[in-house]
This record gives structure tokens, sequence and C-alpha cells, in this order.
């Protein structure tokens, strides 16, 4: 009995050690959070986990692109080229005109001198998909080799260049905002592979005649993000050697362009999913 009650004690001191020890490394109290029942969303009022509030409408999926395969487009989206035609595509140069380029086997391609094209239909906000290919056989340098361009509202370029181990200006870099703001890194596949632009792009406003809000831009190459929901300061339009435009108010929905730089670029599987603001 003496033995067990002195077994007990020890045991009442050792705890009494750990509890002691323990003591100083203690947490502090937890603060208790704000609760937050009800939230906000374009001025209409939900309460958290309101089954009454609208589920997300249900969208399929396209299929990504692979190495002989060409992807599909989501099933909301909008279409601008299948590979089967330019349909959907006019000259920039001869509004109302079919789009002068050369139609290949499941991809378009650019014709020097034959100008822009652009889309019939105008567009504002967007996610656009939009799938290329630089020339495989290597012609010329710098800004000189596989330039072309994707033209947001007809007047906002992402830079399509051959950038596979070629030097230039690094605000003209393949994924550039031309003049602006440098891709983060070179995604670059090598000449003649396809590569792919997923661009989420929202429009600027204006007010009074000035810019009132900026343009933003999202991009990501090849599925590598390039361009991180990056304000555009102005316009991106090539005027000299170290000048580009400024903003210049225009219309909510222009159409979307693609450049002609002299260079045979091919483009294929491209689609649009309009965005709210
Ligand atoms: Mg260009």
């Amino acid at each position: 009995m003496v033995r067990n009650a002195i077994l007990g004690l020890g045991i009442i001191v050792l705890l009494a050690g750990v509890v002691n020890c323990a003591e100083p490394n203690a947490a502090p109290a937890k603060k208790k959070p704000e609760v937050i029942q009800w939230v906000e969303v374009d001025g209409q009022k939900w309460m958290v986990h309101d089954e009454k509030r609208p589920m997300a409408p249900v969208v399929t999926s396209g299929e990504a692109s692979c190495d002989d395969k060409v992807g599909t487009a989501p099933s909301d989206a909008i279409v601008l080229f299948d590979g089967n035609d330019l349909s959907k595509w006019e000259s920039a140069k001869k509004p109302g005109q079919p789009a002068p380029w050369k139609m290949g086997e499941g991809y378009f391609e650019t014709v020097k001198d034959a100008g822009f094209i652009r889309t019939k239909q105008k567009f504002g906000s967007c996610q656009l998909h939009i799938e290329f290919a630089t020339p495989e056989k290597v012609m010329g340098n710098s800004q000189g080799r596989g330039n072309s361009g994707v033209f947001l509202m007809d007047m906002y370029e992402v830079q399509v260049l051959d950038n596979y181990n070629n030097k230039t200006y690094t605000d003209g870099q393949c994924g550039a905002l031309y003049g602006r703001n440098p891709p983060l890194v070179n995604v670059c596949r090598k000449p003649g592979e396809w590569q792919t632009y997923d661009i989420i792009f929202h429009q600027p406003t204006f007010k009074n005649g000035k810019v009132d809000r900026k343009a933003r831009f999202t991009v990501f190459q090849n599925g590598v993000l390039i361009q991180d929901n990056v304000e555009l300061q102005g316009g991106t339009n090539w005027i000299g050697p170290h000048e580009v435009t400024d903003y210049v108010p225009h219309e909510d929905k222009r159409p979307l362009s693609l450049q002609d730089h002299g260079n045979p670029v091919k483009f294929r599987n491209i689609w649009v999913r309009e965005l709210k603001d």
C-alpha cells in the first residue's frame, strides 16, 4: 500500500512537471473570427450557403490539343476557326471582303502584304484561345523571325514571334504586350511546333475622352503563365524605334485581329468566350 502511494505520488509529480514544462510554450488564445452571414455580389445579397442561389451553368469542356490532334472548344464558346474555313473573318484592309490568307489542312497562314485579318463579330472583354506555329524553316532574326500578333479589340497586341534562341528587345518578345510589358518567362517551343495562347482580357473603359479603367491581361502560353493580371498602361502600336501609341477612346466592342508582319505564321483552333466586366 505504501509502495502504491509512493508510485501514485511519483506519477503526479511527473505530470506536474510536464504541465509546467508545457506552459511557457502554450499557444495564445485564439481570437474568435468575425461571423459573416451575408455576401453581396453584383448588387445582390445572398446568405452564405443559400441553396436558392443559382448554381453555375453547366458547360462541357473541350479537349486540349496534343501533338497530332487538334483540340475542341468548350460548349459555350464562339468558334472562330475550326479548321475548315475563314468564314468568320474578313480582310482588315478591305472590310466586307474575304480574309485573304492561305488555307492549309486544318489551319490557315498569313500572306505577306495581304494585310491583317479580323473577325466579323466584335468583342470586348473575353477569354480567347488560339494556337499558332512559326515557320519550321528559320528565316530572319529578331523581330523579322516568325512575327505576327493577336490584337484584342483590333488595338492591343499580344506578340507572336519565333523566340526560340532568337534575341530581340524584351517588350517585343513572344507573349509581350507589345512595347509595354515583357512576358514573365520565355516558354516558346521550337520553330514549326504548335503553341497555344489562352488570354483573359478585360477591356479598357473611357470617360470624357480619357481612359477611365485600363485594360488587364492574363496570358498563358503553352499552359504556362506569362502575363499575370497585368494592367496595360496604354496602346501597343509601333510608331518608331522607341515609340508606342497611347490609349485612344474607342467603342465597347471591336473585332479581334491577326497581324500580317510579312512572315508566314500558321493559326488553328480559335475560340472565344465573352466575359462580363
Ligand atoms: Mg507582331
